[in-house]
C-alpha cells in the first residue's frame, strides 16, 4: 500500500510525488491524462514574466498587493529569489536524469522570442530555447517551414528587431527541409509534432542542418531560430546534430499550443517520478474516501480503490479538471472551499466572477483552493479541512496564469512544499 497517494500528473503532482519519493516515502500518482503542463510554451515562469528582471522586488510587494497567493498563503515570508532557484535547480537535476536540460539562471534571465513575434525574459526555460537568447546576439536569423502555416518567420523577424530595441538585428529565412516521413501530401499542412519528430527521426536533423547552411548562404549568423520542432524526446541531442551540420548555433521559440516543449515537459515530469520509483496509475479519481478528518482512500473511476496515509491533490484548474465551472467554480473530489481574491466564491454571484477590464485578473481564472503554510486545504476560518490532505499547482487559489503567468513556478514550489509536508506527516525529513 502507497503511504502517499498524488492525484494528478502535471508538474506539480510530478514534483510532489518525486519529493516525497526521495524521502523515502512509497508514493503512487494516479492520473487522468496531459494536461495545463503539456500546453506549457517551454519557460517555468518563477516568477510572471513581467517581474523576470526584478524576481526579489516583486516577491517583496507580493505578500501586501496578492495575500492569498501560493508563495505567501498561511502568512508564510515569501520565499527568497536565492530559495525559488534551489527549488528550480533541483528539478533541473531530476529532469536532466531522463534527458531534459533546463537553464536556470533567476537573477539573469534569458531574453527569448515566441513563435508570436513576442519577446520576455525567461528565468528558467528549456535550454534548447535558452540557446536563443537574443541578450548579445548581433545577428539572428528566424527560420520558416514552409508548411508549417502558423509560423510567419518574416513578422517574428521584424517584431524581434523592433522590440528588442538595441539588441539583434534579425531577418526572415526560409527553409525547404525534405524530411523524413513527411508524406508530400501533407507537407503543405504541416504541425509542430509531426515535423518534430520528422526531425529526430534518422537523417531528419541533419537535412534540417543543410537547409539551414543552404539558405543562409555563408552569411554570419549568431543563432538561428526555429519553430518548436527539435524532436519530442531529445532536443539537446536533436540541436547538436542539426548545429553539427548547419555549422551555426540553432534555438527553438517558445511555443503556444500545440506545444512540443510544453508536451517535452509533461513527458520528463513523469518519467522523472517513475525514475524516483513513484507508481504511475492511468486513471480517473472520481472520489475520495474519509473517515472523520482524514482521508482514508482515493476511488477509481473503475471502482478499483487506493488505501493512503497521505493525499496530495494537484488536479489542475479547468484545463485539468482540478475545478470544473458552470456558473460558479466547483472542486469535484472533495467540494473543497475556493476561493478568489481572498473572498470565498460561494459568497460571489457570477457577474462578481467576472471583471469587466479586459486586462485586470479574471476572479473565475484565480479562484482555487487556499492553504495553510504547510499546503493544507482551508476552510473561511484558515482551519485546515482534513488533516492528511495537501494541495498544489494550478489547483490553488489566487493565479490567473492566462493573464500573470507564473503557474510552473507555482507547481514548482508547491509541489515541493506539498511533498515535504507529507514527509513530515509520516515522520521523516525531506530535502
Ligand atoms: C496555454 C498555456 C500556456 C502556458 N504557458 C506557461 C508558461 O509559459 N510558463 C508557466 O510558468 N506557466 C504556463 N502556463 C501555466 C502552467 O502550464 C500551469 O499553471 C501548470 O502546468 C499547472 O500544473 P499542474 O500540475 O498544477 O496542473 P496540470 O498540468 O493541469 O495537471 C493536472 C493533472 O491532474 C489530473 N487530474 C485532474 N483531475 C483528475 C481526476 N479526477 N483523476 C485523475 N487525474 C486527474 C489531470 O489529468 C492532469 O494530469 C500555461 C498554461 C496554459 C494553459
Amino acid at each position: 500500500m502507497p503511504e502517499v497517494v498524488v492525484v494528478g500528473g502535471g508538474l506539480a503532482g510530478c514534483w510532489a510525488a518525486v519529493t516525497a519519493a526521495r524521502a523515502g516515502l512509497q508514493v503512487a500518482l494516479v492520473r487522468r491524462g496531459p494536461a495545463a503542463t503539456a500546453v506549457s510554451s517551454g519557460a517555468l515562469d518563477l516568477v510572471p514574466p513581467g517581474e523576470a528582471t526584478d524576481p526579489g522586488g516583486w516577491l517583496g510587494r507580493l505578500a501586501r498587493e496578492v495575500p492569498d497567493h501560493p508563495y505567501v498563503a498561511g502568512g508564510v515570508e515569501p520565499p527568497a529569489p536565492g530559495e525559488l532557484e534551489a527549488e528550480a535547480r533541483r528539478l533541473a537535476a531530476e529532469l536532466a536524469g531522463v534527458g531534459l536540460r533546463l537553464r536556470v539562471a533567476l537573477l539573469r534571465p534569458a531574453f527569448v522570442a515566441a513563435v508570436t513575434g513576442q519577446t520576455r525574459h525567461a528565468g528558467v526555460v528549456l535550454e534548447s530555447i535558452a540557446a536563443g537568447d537574443l541578450h548579445g546576439a548581433g545577428r539572428v536569423a528566424v527560420a520558416g517551414i514552409p508548411g508549417l502555416l502558423r509560423v510567419d518567420s518574416a513578422a517574428i523577424a521584424a517584431a524581434i528587431a523592433e522590440r528588442s530595441g538595441d539588441g539583434p538585428a534579425a531577418r526572415a529565412v526560409v527553409l525547404d527541409p525534405a524530411l523524413p516521413g513527411v508524406d508530400e501530401s501533407v507537407a503543405g499542412d504541416l504541425d509542430d509534432a509531426t515535423l518534430a519528430r520528422a526531425v529526430e527521426a534518422s537523417g531528419g536533423a541533419e537535412m534540417l542542418g543543410e537547409a539551414i547552411a543552404s539558405a543562409l548562404g555563408g552569411e554570419a549568423v549568431d543563432v538561428v531560430l526555429l519553430p518548436a520542432v527539435l524532436g519530442l524526446d531529445d532536443p539537446d541531442g536533436v540541436r547538436a546534430r542539426v548545429e553539427s551540420v548547419a555549422g551555426v548555433r540553432v534555438a527553438e521559440l517558445l511555443s503556444p499550443p500545440p506545444s512540443a516543449p510544453g508536451w517535452r515537459l509533461a513527458r520528463a515530469a513523469e518519467a522523472m517520478a517513475r525514475r524516483a520509483g513513484v507508481e504511475i496509475v492511468t486513471g480517473s479519481v472520481a472520489g475520495i474516501r474519509r473517515a472523520e478528518r482524514r482521508v482514508v482512500a482515493v476511488e477509481a473511476a473503475g471502482g478499483d480503490t487506493l488505501s493512503c496515509e497521505v493525499l496530495v491533490l494537484a488536479t489542475g484548474k479547468y484545463l485539468g479538471g482540478g475545478l470544473t465551472g458552470d456558473r460558479r467554480p466547483r472542486e469535484p473530489l472533495l467540494g473543497l472551499p475556493l476561493f478568489t481574491g481572498g473572498v470565498a466564491v460561494d459568497t460571489l454571484g457570477p457577474r462578481d466572477l467576472v471583471e469587466r477590464t479586459r486586462f485586470g485578473p479574471q476572479p473565475f481564472l484565480a479562484a482555487g483552493v487556499r492553504t495553510d503554510a504547510e499546503g493544507r486545504p482551508v476552510d473561511g476560518f484558515g482551519a485546515p479541512v482534513l488533516d492528511n490532505l495537501l494541495a498544489c499547482g494550478a489547483l490553488l487559489a489566487a493565479v490567473d496564469t492566462t493573464l500573470r503567468g507564473g503557474g510552473l513556478g507555482v507547481a514548482t514550489w508547491t509541489g515541493a512544499r506539498a511533498g515535504r509536508a507529507a514527509a513530515r506527516l509520516r515522520g521523516v525529513a525531506a530535502a
